[in-house]
């Protein structure tokens, strides 16, 4: 019923992908919501009753909800704050903060996941930045996703990009994952690396492409909640994400209200450069 190949990497079926696109949308539309929701005043906490409402009312299920214990349906990392972090209501975002909102669910069975970073207010014009080339980071690496093409070459774009944009931090301990049946499935994404390595790439795979960016030093630790990453010299991070199916007719971005067509027509061309 569930296909693997060689690697042990799920592979869909085009039926499969049909609902691996409509549980990315639920992911996707509710990130929207959250986005546009996004003001001064509200707590990490407040976002996540509107994501739970939201998912729940399409009739799918939060998925990091209970997930190895985890007690929301979205992370939410506010400013030096990396990933992983559970959103509550002692501090209020403020004017100047930047959130990574990370939102999965699950529909009939299939998985969405998807992130991103959003300013509160106006925001320093650095932060803007690294929010802009993080999201642009996750488009080079997603533009990689080509059937033939290797698995590393999403992270080798990742980087390259990065590194071409100034000097940011890029976390090597996380990464982007193989989705589908489950959140986490094989293979594991880097965001750094050589091209040409690992799996080769095959239609029917679904992967999510996940870079973190850091204003300062690549190196993080995790808080005594066990969850929350931050940056160890407390400087900004950036996240996003996208879920990401491997197709005959190029990537299909499940999570992206278009498919991803919008940001994707000026990268596929160079994308082998
Ligand atoms: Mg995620
Ligand atoms: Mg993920």
């Amino acid at each position: 019923m569930f296909k693997r190949n060689k690697h042990g990497i799920q592979i869909k079926t085009p039926e499969q992908l049909q609902k691996m696109r409509a549980a990315g949308l639920v992911v996707g539309r509710t990130l929207e919501l959250l986005r546009r929701s996004v003001q001064p005043g509200m707590t990490p906490l407040d976002l996540d009753a509107i994501a739970e409402k939201a998912i729940r009312e399409e009739g799918a299920v939060p998925s990091f909800k209970g997930y190895q214990g985890f007690p929301a349906t979205i992370c939410a990392s506010v400013n030096h704050e990396v990933v992983h972090g559970i959103p509550g209501d002692r501090r209020a975002l403020r004017e100047g903060d930047i959130i990574s909102i990370d939102c999965g669910a699950i529909l009939d069975g299939w998985h969405g996941d998807s992130a991103v970073t959003v300013a509160v207010g106006e925001v320093d014009p650095r932060l803007t930045e690294l929010m802009r080339v993080t999201e642009e980071a996750m488009w080079r690496g997603i533009a990689a996703l080509t059937v033939g093409g290797h698995l590393s070459d999403v992270g080798h774009r990742v980087e390259r990009y990065v590194r071409s944009q100034g000097r940011y931090g890029i976390p090597q301990e996380y990464g982007g994952h193989g989705i589908g049946t489950e959140m986490h499935m094989d293979p594991w994404v880097a965001n750094h690396g050589k091209p040409g390595r690992g799996p080769r790439l095959e239609a029917g795979m679904c992967l999510a492409i996940e870079p973190m960016v850091n204003l300062g030093t690549d190196r993080t630790k995790v808080l005594s909640d066990e969850w929350t990453v931050v940056t160890v010299d407390g400087r900004a991070s950036a996240h996003f994400e996208h879920s990401v199916a491997v197709t005959h007719n190029g990537p299909w971005v499940l999570t992206a209200l278009d498919g991803g067509e919008g940001r994707l027509a000026g990268l596929m061309g160079d994308a082998g450069r």
